[in-house]
């Protein structure tokens, strides 16, 4: 099949029978209102793919771009094309489109030695399952964290080692799994669910069960996927613009003596090697080539809709707005020239992939966790009581039609404009939906706070303090 339409995509959930609680138990994704605004957009997704700048040719077939092994900065570049042609359908609101956990699969296929000095069985599983994925157009979800019972012990003693996801027995079919992981974003409207490693594992036998990766269907028998309250409220796509349309469920999931057959399984009984997984195999660099592509362009709809609203009441002569304004200009530079540099400075890694350069990336990782949180914070100084004068889509027509076009009216457009403009203002920074949007981004690297200890690690500040050394006079 390879690239696949929203048709075929809807056809695969439509065979699909996962076990989701959501206020009760859910007899049908596609047919539940929590679900069907988000399948739409990702079957939107997918019917894109027609466009051949997501997808790519090889021996007669095409196949999603976000699968292309770079071998050239220009690979880089057509992979960068592909993911913000689909951020920008939402604004970058969709954080878990297939294309962010492809590029992790992109880099394991070719990382196989990587695999096999754990086991060559692994790399044979990574590589069938990789070319899998790809001939189907599978859509993944990951799960990595444990459950958060008590932070100040290691996740092996959460709840007295009963809670963790670990693996319970093995025998010549595969492995037998037990426990929970927190959270994975989109699972009940996935295909596949990537349980990846945990990213801090001790070497030692107190986390040898802990220590694994696999891939199993989101309806495999003993996966119970039990989701949050749902941020979209069955409104209209004028009164809820991002919601709507854009809501991914996060669901915690449990799994009950779930059986893993050995041929989904990548690695076991490694817990050193399990927290290189994403890192050591160029994963972490093609993924967050893809994740500063989507922010940057979520940046870009941030600076647009504060634009927008500016003029729309014109405040936009003013300086603290245009100052504003100004550093959302500036931040979208910042990630579009991060990627630049990233392309630029990529090389040939030991896997024979052309990986961007992790400098940048990196850099932006740890700063856009943080800085987004001023994104909304801005719509909602600049919409201030407009943010709040929102009355129903239906409302705009009708009987007060002519007092709502005269009484919220902006400074060039009718009332009911400024309502639709102002609406989305108030799914970026004011609704529920906005508030998860905030968290999700504060956390979607992991904990701000261990990345930026390991970034300051990692990093090398001789040339830094040679220029004070210098201004100092030492060493003359
Ligand atoms: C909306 C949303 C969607 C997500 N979707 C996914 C998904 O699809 N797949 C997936 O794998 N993950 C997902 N995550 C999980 C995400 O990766 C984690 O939130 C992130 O790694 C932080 O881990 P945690 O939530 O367990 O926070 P915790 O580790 O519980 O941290 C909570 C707070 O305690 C502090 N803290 C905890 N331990 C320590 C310590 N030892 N020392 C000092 N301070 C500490 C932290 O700094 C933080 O402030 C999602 C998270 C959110 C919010």
């Amino acid at each position: 099949m390879a690239v696949r339409s929203g048709g075929d995509y809807r056809e695969s959930l439509a065979a699909m029978s996962p076990l989701v609680y959501l206020d009760g138990r859910v007899e049908s994704v596609p047919d539940h209102p929590a679900f069907t605004g988000i399948i739409d957009s990702y079957a939107d997704l997918y019917d894109m793919q027609g466009d051949d700048r997501l997808a790519f040719e090889e021996d007669g077939s095409r196949y999603a771009m976000s699968f292309l092994v770079p071998r050239t900065q220009d690979d880089l570049v057509r992979r960068r094309t592909a993911a913000r042609l689909w951020a920008e359908y939402s604004g970058g609101m969709l954080g878990r489109t297939g294309d962010f956990l492809n590029a992790a699969l992109t880099a394991f296929s070719q990382a196989g030695s990587w695999f096999a000095d754990a086991d060559a069985q692994f790399e044979k599983n990574m590589a069938a399952y990789v070319t899998w994925v790809r001939e189907n157009d599978i859509l993944l979800t990951s799960t990595v964290g444990s459950p958060q019972a008590n932070r100040s012990v290691s996740a092996a003693e959460q709840g007295g080692g009963e809670t963790t996801l670990r693996v319970v027995s093995q025998d010549s079919d595969g492995i037998v799994v037990s426990g929970a992981r927190m959270v994975a974003t989109n699972a009940p409207i996935a295909n596949e669910i990537l349980v990846m490693p945990q990213t801090v594992l001790r070497p030692g036998l107190d986390d040898m069960p802990y220590s694994f990766a696999f891939a199993v269907p989101a309806d495999i028998e003993g996966l119970t996927l039990i989701c949050r309250r749902p941020l979209r409220h069955g409104n209209s796509v004028v009164d809820e613009p991002l919601a709507a349309r854009f809501e991914e469920i996060d669901a915690v999931c449990v799994f009950t003596q779930v059986r893993v057959p050995w041929d989904r399984v990548f690695l076991l009984g490694h817990p050193a090697k399990s927290n290189g997984m994403l890192t050591q195999t160029g994963a972490t660099a093609l993924m967050a080539h893809q994740s500063v592509t989507r922010t940057t362009v979520k940046t870009e709809f941030y600076a647009g809709l504060l634009s927008e609203m500016a003029e729309a009441i014109g405040i936009d002569r003013y300086d603290h707005v245009r100052d504003d304004l100004a550093q959302a200009l500036v931040a979208v530079q910042m990630g579009k020239s991060a990627l630049r540099a990233a392309e630029a400075d990529g090389a040939v890694n030991e896997y024979g992939f052309f990986q961007p350069d992790m400098a940048p990336l990196a850099a932006v990782r740890n700063w856009f966790p943080r800085y987004f949180q001023t994104l909304p914070e801005k719509v909602r100084k600049f919409g201030a009581s407009g943010l709040t004068a929102l009355p129903y889509e239906s409302d705009t027509r009708g009987e007060l039609e002519a007092d709502i076009d005269r009484y919220l009216q902006g400074r060039n457009v009718p009332g009911h404009e400024r309502v639709h403009l102002f609406n989305l203002g108030f799914d970026a920074a004011v609704s529920s939906f906005a508030g998860r949007q905030a968290l999700y981004e504060y956390y979607f690297h992991g904990d701000p706070l261990p990345m930026s200890a390991a970034y300051l690690t990692a990093a090398d500040t001789s040339a830094h303090r040679q220029i004070v050394a210098k201004i100092l006079g030492r060493g003359r």
